[in-house]
Parts: structure tokens; C-alpha cells; sequence
């Protein structure tokens, strides 16, 4: 690093409180470690991650504020990230203030990394005349839908969107995405995630886009997502093979890795649903029957609250541990990274969350791809039709249609196929972060783009 950024080499990061985002914001923060920067890290008050051994370099802080008792029980996580941002944009703008009265000479704040949903970062980074970087947690192609919807006639989307008809048919200009496909959730109604795109894609006075993704995935989006924004997009992804930076929010049961110790290579199909998703009890016994049927071993992660009532599988009706009890092993929350790269995992039954997707491909395992919301339709769309590493189960569960998929994964040579497919993007996703691949020099990039801007 050359004197100037010596002096300016603090970054503050702004993660947004959930697991998928956590996870990859920690591991930039690692990455820009690596590269001598200091890290400071604005957490709010909710799902913080520890200042663990992993992390005691790093400084950090907290943004005061919170949301009501009731809020919290009743705000779905868009909402809720909304709300947030009501919330903290004040208190923010203030630590952040004193921070810089704080501040050494040798240890200046160089900019703001702030995810994508904690917008209200940006309007402090201006105020204190500090570069502001957008960090996407989703895939290129995700952002990329996100400034298209942004764009588009409010009344014609939110027609077209409800119009089954074209559910089916692919929507103009995001070959190969589908109506169906698009990023819209199931955590709220079509016209708030419109506003809510708006804000996201408005990178207004942001100086740079981060995106945990990598060349070989996205170009095409990726080129576009360039033209369209006309701010510097980073790809320097995936991150969590760039720089390890354990952030599970939940206790993982590592009592799994001794049963899959036990099992036959390649075997097993685990399943996991990510840190949001939630499912119906009929769907579960419908899973249930059909991995039984399979006569496939299964490692599944129920977490506790994604399915109906109080407590955990002790509130779904008797025949599900029956089921699940001869080939199967239940989990609350996995370590997932160790899990997929286990020699006995043969597949992955995913909602297809951008670091799943990631971290499946990272580990060459190939996918039965089963999105909940949002940004999961744009990657199990492309997991299946671009990638050829995965393939959808549609429409409604039902247990023939599971067996069928369990088989067709693990047992058909069109598997053998998919799996062949992800082992060769792991091996391109590996070099795109060694010294001299599209990623690690993305990173370079951004490192020399702060310095720029340090010099100005
Ligand atoms: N994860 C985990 N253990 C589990 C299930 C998930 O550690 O049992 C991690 C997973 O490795 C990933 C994150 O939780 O890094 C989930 O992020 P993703 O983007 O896939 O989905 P989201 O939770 O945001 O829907």
C-alpha cells in the first residue's frame, strides 16, 4: 500500500442482520483485511455476529436504535429491513461522525461497504464526504432485475405479474428469465418490493458496486450491470472460497458429520432451506414419503420456526419421524460448508439462496433446485438452464414427484452429468480467486480504486 492509503485504510462495513448477509459481508471484510485495510464493522442490535477469536482484529460498533416489541413480531424481513432503515438512519450518521472526530491520523476511514438493504448508510458516507460502496449479497443477474424492475411501468408490472398466462413466457430482455422467475417475494406484496427495488438500485451517490459473484457465472449480466449503473461494478466473488470468516448466527449440530461419516460416498442428499424460508406441514410429509420412497439416505436441516407450530418436529404429525427414521438424519442448523464438501454428499436439495448456490457450486455438488422467494428463482433458473448443475422441482409437492427427483439426482446417470457440470465450475470458481483470475483482480482493482479516491 503506498502512503496515502496508509494513512486511509479504515473501512466500515454495514451489514444487514440476516444470515445470508451476514455471512458474506464478514468474508469481504476478511478479504479487504488481507489487503491491509482496518476493519470497523456497524452492527444493529439484532442477530449480531460475535467478536469472536475469527474476528478480533476487527472493531465493533453499534447502531443505536430498535425497533418495537411488536414490530418485531409481526414485520416479515422485508419490512423489517425497511423499518431499519427508518431507524437507524440518525444514529447512524452520528456514530459515524464520531468515529471520524476519533479517528488517528494513520487510521482514516477510507469508505463505507454497506449491504445493499442498509441504503440509509449512504446519506451518512455523504454527509462526511466519504466514498460509498454498494455490497450486493445476490447474483449479478438478481441486481441486474432488480434496476429493470426499478424501471418499468409500475401499473403494466404489477398487471403482467398477476397475469398467469405469462407466468410461463420469458420476460423481455432477462433471457433466460421467465415472469416466474423474477426477484418478487413472498414476504410482501408486489407494490412494496417495486418501492423497495427503487431504493436499492438507486446507488444515486454511491461510488462502487461489490458484487459476491464471479466472471464466469454472470459475464453477460455483468456487462450490463456495468452500461446500466455507470458506477465500477466489482465481481470478487465467491467469497467464502476467497476468505474464510466462520458468522453462523445459529448453533450448528455437528453430530451430523459423524452420521455422514457412516455413510456411503456420494450417497446422501442434504437438505437445507437457508435462515428464512418456511414450509407447509402437508409439503413436509409430502418430502418426507418421497425421501423415504427414494431409499436414499438424507441429511435435512429443519430449523426450528420454518415450520407450523410451537415447538420443533414434535409439532408435525406421528408418521414424519417414522418416515424419516430408518435412512434419514434431522438437524436444527448444519455446518453446512463442511457438510457439502463431505465425501458422502452426493447432492443438495436447496430454496437456492445466492451463498448456497455458491457454496454448492464452490464444493461440486449438483442441486434439486426448490426456490421459496425472491432472488432464489433467478439462481435455480440459472443453476438449471445456464449452468446445467441443477434441475427445478415446480409447482406442487407431491411424493412421487420427490422420489422421482431423489433418484433422478443421485442415482440417473443425468445426475452423474449435472454433477460432472458443478465439478468443472468449481474448478473455474477456484482459479477466478487465485492470483491472476477475474475475481482476485477485481479485488486488486477495488483496492486501487480506494486509492484513487484516497488521492483526491
Ligand atoms: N447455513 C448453515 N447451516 C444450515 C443452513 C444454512 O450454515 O443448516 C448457511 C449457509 O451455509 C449459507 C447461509 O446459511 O451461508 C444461508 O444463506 P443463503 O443465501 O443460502 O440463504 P438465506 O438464508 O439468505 O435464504
Amino acid at each position: 500500500m503506498d502512503e496515502k492509503l496508509v494513512k486511509k485504510r479504515r473501512i466500515v462495513l454495514v451489514p444487514l442482520p440476516a444470515q445470508g448477509h451476514v455471512t458474506p459481508i464478514m468474508q469481504l471484510g476478511k478479504a479487504l483485511y488481507s489487503k491491509g485495510f482496518s476493519i470497523t464493522v456497524f452492527q444493529t442490535q439484532y442477530n449480531r455476529v460475535s467478536s469472536s477469536k475469527d474476528f478480533s482484529d476487527f472493531h465493533f460498533l453499534t447502531i443505536p436504535g430498535s425497533l418495537t416489541e411488536t414490530d418485531l413480531k409481526n414485520l416479515g424481513p422485508l419490512q423489517f429491513a425497511t423499518k431499519l432503515n427508518q431507524v437507524c438512519e440518525a444514529s447512524f450518521k452520528q456514530c459515524l461522525g464520531q468515529l471520524l472526530k476519533e479517528q488517528g491520523d494513520d487510521d482514516e476511514v477510507a469508505c463505507v461497504v454497506y449491504d445493499e438493504y442498509m441504503h440509509f448508510s449512504n446519506a451518512a458516507a455523504k454527509e462526511f464526504r466519504l466514498p460509498s460502496v454498494v455490497f450486493s449479497t445476490t447474483c449479478a443477474t438478481a441486481f441486474l432485475c432488480r434496476s429493470v424492475i426499478a424501471k418499468v411501468n409500475v401499473d403494466k408490472f404489477l398487471t403482467d405479474m398477476k397475469d398467469l398466462e405469462l407466468q410461463d413466457k420469458l420476460f423481455p430482455g432477462l433471457h433466460p428469465l421467465r415472469y416466474k422467475d423474477l426477484p418478487t417475494s413472498a414476504f410482501g406484496p408486489i407494490e412494496s418490493i417495486h418501492r423497495l427495488y427503487s431504493e436499492i438500485v438507486n446507488t444515486g451517490t454511491a461510488s462502487a458496486v461489490i458484487i459476491n459473484t464471479a466472471n464466469c457465472l454472470e459475464s453477460t449480466s455483468l456487462a450490463r450491470l456495468q452500461r446500466e449503473l455507470q458506477i465500477p461494478v466489482y465481481p470478487i466473488g465467491p467469497l467464502h472460497i476467497a476468505a474464510s470468516a466462520p458468522s453462523s448466527l445459529l448453533e450448528e449440530d455437528r453430530s451430523c458429520i459423524e452420521w455422514l461419516n457412516m455413510q456411503k460416498p456420494r450417497s446422501v442428499l442434504y437438505i437445507s432451506l437457508g435462515s428464512l424460508a418456511l414450509m407447509e406441514t402437508k409439503d413436509t410429509l409430502e418430502m418426507a414419503w418421497g425421501l423415504r420412497n427414494s431409499n436414499q439416505p438424507f441429511l435435512w436441516v429443519i430449523r426450528p420456526g420454518s415450520i407450523p407450530g410451537p415447538e420443533w418436529t414434535e409439532s408435525l404429525p406421528e408418521e414424519f419421524s417414522k418416515l424419516v427414521s430408518e435412512r434419514g438424519y434431522i438437524v436444527k442448523w448444519a455446518p453446512q460448508m463442511e457438510v457439502l464438501r463431505h465425501p458422502a454428499v452426493g447432492g443438495f436439495w436447496s430454496h437456492c439462496g445466492w451463498n448456497s448456490t455458491l457454496e454448492s457450486i464452490g464444493e461440486g455438488v449438483p442441486m434439486i433446485c426448490r426456490p421459496f422467494t425472491s432472488d432464489q428463482k433467478v439462481n435455480a433458473r440459472y443453476l438449471e438452464s445456464v449452468w446445467s448443475v441443477g434441475f427445478q422441482l415446480e409447482g406442487k409437492l407431491d411424493k412421487e414427484d420427490v422420489e422421482r427427483a431423489v433418484k433422478r439426482l443421485l442415482v440417473d446417470e443425468e445426475g452423474e452429468y449435472m454433477r460432472k457440470r458443478a465439478i468443472e465450475l468449481k474448478e473455474k470458481l477456484e482459479s477466478s480467486v487465485r492470483s491472476g483470475g477475474s475475481s482476485c483482480c477485481s479485488l486488486d482493482y477495488f483496492v486501487n480504486f480506494l486509492r484513487m479516491k484516497s488521492s483526491i
